[in-house]
């Protein structure tokens, strides 16, 4: 079966994919654990400089990885840059893990008790179409670092990147069968990584409804997983706030990539004093996102990123949903959909549910407390920003909110170098940071009798 790669900017065929078989699936996974004996095998020091040279080499196609993720994706060319880069910079973070993965000496009577950091032995990766590059890297790169091999599965409707990312892993020298890339259906390469015991751990990015049955299938064999689910993140603005600022940046809070974003804020909560001030101030603010061919250099915004997904989005906004204001998006070929600012009611189902497109709902709190109250009112608990001049307020908020990734005064989420991940049904373990290789290990208990 092959699989039609369509341009999400104009509709076009861009190429087509072979889908892999359960066969081809089971093939990878028994090359993969044959590649991981050897890699596990060598030097630490080794093992780092082989990650850096692949650092090297996505650093020296980092436009043509942007260029190929503009026409499977429709992300902006500056945002597909970025992306590129990223996982240039997470290998190569990563690059320092091995000879870092320390274990412990612990004292006790009779002997000396030491620990080690052992990997699992093959890891699947299972990456969603919002991010393809990037949310593959954050698996495979620390796997790899901590001494297992893996075997990647992109989503359908974005394969591109990450195939050619197992190309250049090759080029880079790292042995064949160490990092593969698998692409195919979910029901069949995703399921096979569930059920084949060779793979001792699934980390899976997608959907929290797929995410629950991956996590009921690996308890059938005690399969390790670790999970990066929906979100429906909010945005506190207090009346206090630089409410300039927040309503100048709350759009690239929730409209970057297209809304096709886990840690979008979608919900917008205005304390009610400002409230009437803050729309004022950010219907400018909307109508400036400039939402436009993503090869455009000045593109801040692109299409969604299939005519599926944008049959979706369309649907939470009907004829008569509670449209504050829009900005505008291309019309003619190609899945675009324009900014939408919603006020509906708190219970709506544009309230709960994750939307993941460029629609936001705007709602009005009384107090503090309220604020907290409605941001935890959700399944989900990924990311969230406060906005507030007062220092302790933006501390308290942000540990009573129920939520992974927290900013004050900014919409930042993603760094390399720190803990990302979901409380609730957002997720479960963490991903990136200095502790994400140990996430690919088991610890070993070695006592050694002295006399
Ligand atoms: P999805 O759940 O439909 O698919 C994700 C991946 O799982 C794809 O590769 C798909 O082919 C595969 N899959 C589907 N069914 C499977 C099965 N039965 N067994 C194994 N694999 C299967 O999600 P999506 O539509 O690609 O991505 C959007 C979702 O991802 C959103 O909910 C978004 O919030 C979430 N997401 C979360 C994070 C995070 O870090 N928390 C990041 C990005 C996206």
């Amino acid at each position: 079966m092959t699989r039609t790669i369509v341009n999400p900017a104009d509709g076009k065929v861009v190429t087509t994919v072979e889908s892999s078989t359960i066969e081809q699936t089971d093939a990878a996974i028994a090359r993969a654990a044959e590649a991981q004996r050897e890699w596990a095998r060598l030097a630490p020091a080794d093992r780092g400089r082989m990650l850096r040279r692949f650092a090297d080499a996505v650093d020296g196609a980092v436009e043509e990885l942007a260029a190929l993720e503009v026409r499977n994706s429709g992300h902006p060319i500056t945002q597909a840059r970025w992306e590129a880069a990223h996982v240039r910079d997470v290998l190569e973070y990563y690059s320092a893990s091995p000879e870092r993965l320390f274990g412990r000496q612990i004292p006790v009577a009779g002997g000396l008790d030491v620990t080690f950091q052992e990997p699992l032995g093959v890891v699947g990766v299972i990456t969603p179409w919002n991010f393809p590059m990037t949310i593959a890297s954050w698996g495979f790169a620390p796997a790899l670092a901590a001494g297992n091999a893996v075997v990647l599965k992109p989503a359908d409707w974005t394969p591109l990147t990450s195939l050619r990312l197992g190309e250049l892993a090759l080029t880079a020298g790292l042995p064949e069968g160490l990092f593969q890339v698998v692409p195919g259906a979910g029901s069949v390469v995703g399921e096979r990584f569930v059920t084949n015991e060779t793979v001792r751990k699934v980390v899976f990015t997608g959907s929290t409804e797929v995410g629950k049955r991956i996590m009921a299938g690996c308890a059938e064999q005690v399969k390790r997983v670790t999970l990066e689910l929906g979100g429906k993140s909010a945005n506190i603005v207090f009346a206090d706030a630089d409410l300039e600022r927040a309503a100048a940046t709350a759009p690239y809070g929730v409209f970057e990539n297209a809304g096709q974003d886990c840690c979008a804020r979608s919900r917008i909560l205005v304390e009610r004093s400002v409230y009437d001030r803050f729309m004022e101030l950010l219907e400018p603010a909307v109508a400036n996102v400039r939402v436009g061919d993503p090869n455009d250099e000045s593109t801040e915004m692109g299409p969604l990123v299939a005519r599926e997904h944008l049959d979706r989005v369309r649907s939470f906004v009907p004829d008569d949903a509670d449209v504050a204001f829009r900005g505008s998006a291309p019309t003619g070929d190609g899945f675009w959909f324009a900014p939408t600012v919603l006020t509906p009611a708190r219970d709506a189902r544009t309230a709960r549910d994750e939307i993941f497109g460029p629609v936001v709902s705007v709602f009005p709190f009384d107090d503090e407390a309220d604020a907290v109250g409605f941001a935890n009112a959700s399944r989900f608990g990924l990311s969230g920003s406060i906005w507030t001049r007062d220092l302790s307020r933006g501390i308290r908020v942000a540990r009573a909110v129920e939520s992974g990734n927290l900013s004050v005064n900014s919409h930042s989420s993603v760094r390399y170098s720190t803990p990302f991940g979901g409380f609730k049904q957002s997720g479960l373990g963490r991903e990136l940071g200095p502790d994400a290789p140990l996430a690919f290990t088991e610890t070993k208990n070695v006592f050694l009798a002295v006399d």
